[in-house]
């Protein structure tokens, strides 16, 4: 058994984290979690803390679910591993694809295993690219991406996200990706302005980018239905219908990125149904476990799958861990659990509302917000310093990460992204549960705002 002070000097020592500056973290040390149960993580001070966050927007049960253990020891007893090259499949995988395919929009099939969202947004890249290539189109391979959004830290995801600190570090993009507007009203919307107006203005930004390249030349528009990462952006009503009929009118691939939104967060098991878009391939991860597995699926829509299969000739493209036998199997555990207690309902017709509502009523007058946005069980919350100027506070980042510490403090995680907090709570949130989340948040408001006016 180590102390504290001892796995900490082991981490500083040995363990590179993502996402972190290290000189930073050297000064104050990690908090190691070290168990969870429920609605709730611990660290190894014995401290509660209520993960509004579901870890990184992915365990949408909750923790501690023994089924997900049992389905993957009994697995691993059976099958640890075997791949899905050499024309051979196993059964996991197989009777995953036919439960995923069943519960997306009709259009969609077929499914393509990988271990994270960041691989899975690689394939679907390749496959855009490969599927015009196959109809005798090979230049039509520009991507149409956005500003601030997010697919992932590999080469691919990183050129396809519009993050530009995550650019300067790139050292050369995949060619012939192209980022425009992102549909963020609180900011980029004009004065006097509606959102509707607003909505069919930033998906003209699509359009444009494609006449400026030539359709022709154009392979597909890939967008997270609400931006995650990027501060749980969420679009105006008008957007996506535009984007779909823009997609339509050029012939340009529409690439849904679910990673987040995927299986359930919005109160659909897509937000392609939640919004009513049809894709060309949905990338999807983390709550297709919960996170207690590493595991990706993107799901191929008709159009494609079915040039693959006419046309034929090798796709080159896998991973040894494409369809992992144990992963596979949690994560069929997993969509039984959710379905099994009604989560994807309880959100679109109870909790989700009820956390909107209390959101709105709670959160959003204080005097630090300038904004609260919801869409099922994501919220974003503005931090501002003037709540009628929208006015922020001078040093970006620095107010929302001083509600952070402080939520922290008093028992509740949640993120903060620029300045802005989110939330992404797992689905099995009560009423309850979402009275306390707004205690805790509410204080820790208070406290920061005595820190930042001082
Ligand atoms: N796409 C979106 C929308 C994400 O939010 C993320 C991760 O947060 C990814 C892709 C990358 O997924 P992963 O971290 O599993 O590679």
């Amino acid at each position: 058994n180590y102390s504290l002070k001892q796995l900490q000097a082991i981490d500083a020592a040995h363990h590179l984290h993502p996402f972190t500056d290290h000189k930073e973290l050297r000064g104050i040390g990690s908090r190691m979690i070290t168990r969870a149960d429920g609605p709730f993580i611990y660290d190894s001070e014995g401290k509660e803390i209520l993960d509004g966050m579901a870890g990184l927007w992915c365990v949408n049960i909750g923790y501690g679910r023994s089924e997900l253990a049992d389905a993957a020891h009994a697995q691993m007893k059976e099958l640890p591993y075997y791949n899905n090259f050499f024309k051979c499949s196993t059964p996991t995988p197989t009777l995953l694809a036919k439960k995923i395919a069943e519960l997306a929009p009709k259009n969609i099939n077929q499914v393509f295993f990988g271990s994270s969202g960041s691989e899975a947004n690689d394939t679907a890249v390749r496959l855009v690219r490969h599927y015009w290539a196959l109809e005798g189109k090979p230049q039509k391979n520009r991507i149409i991406s956005r500003q601030m959004a997010y697919h992932g830290s590999t080469i691919a995801g990183t050129s396809l996200g519009g993050m530009e600190g995550m650019h300067g570090q790139l050292g050369g993009a995949v060619p012939n990706i192209v980022h425009v507007m992102m549909p963020y009203a609180y900011e980029l919307g004009l004065p006097g302005e509606s959102d509707h107006d607003f909505g069919l203005r930033a998906a003209k930004a699509v359009e444009d980018a494609i006449l400026e390249a030539g359709a022709e030349n154009v392979a597909a528009f890939i967008g997270e239905p609400i931006q995650g990462a990027g501060g749980v952006k969420i679009p105006p009503a008008s957007y996506w219908p535009e984007i779909q009929r823009i997609c339509r009118k050029y012939d340009v691939l529409l690439m849904l990125d679910e990673v987040i939104t995927g299986y359930g967060r919005t109160g659909e098991w897509f937000a392609a149904q939640s919004m009513g878009i049809e894709a060309d391939t949905i990338t999807t991860a983390k709550a297709l476990t919960s996170g207690y597995q590493p595991l990706s699926a993107l799901l191929v829509g008709d159009r494609i799958a079915s040039t693959l299969v006419e046309k034929g000739g090798e796709f080159y493209h896998g991973y040894t861990y494409s369809g992992h036998p144990v992963a596979c199997a949690v994560a069929l555990k997993n969509l039984e659990i959710i379905e099994r207690e009604g989560m994807v309902e309880r959100v679109k017709n109870d909790t989700g509302p009820y956390f909107a509502e209390k959101l709105q009523a709670r959160i959003a007058p204080h005097g630090l917000v300038g904004e609260v946005r919801t869409f099922g069980f994501l919220a974003a919350i503005e931090i501002v310093k003037d709540k009628k100027t929208r006015e922020r506070f001078m040093e970006p980042g620095s107010a929302a990460v001083t509600i952070r510490d402080h939520a922290i403090a008093n028992g509740m995680m949640l993120r903060a992204t620029g300045d802005t907090m989110i939330m992404s709570p797992p689905l099995i949130w009560t009423r309850d549960t979402i009275d306390m989340a707004c205690d805790r948040l509410l204080m820790a408001l208070d406290l920061a705002e005595a820190d930042l006016r001082r």
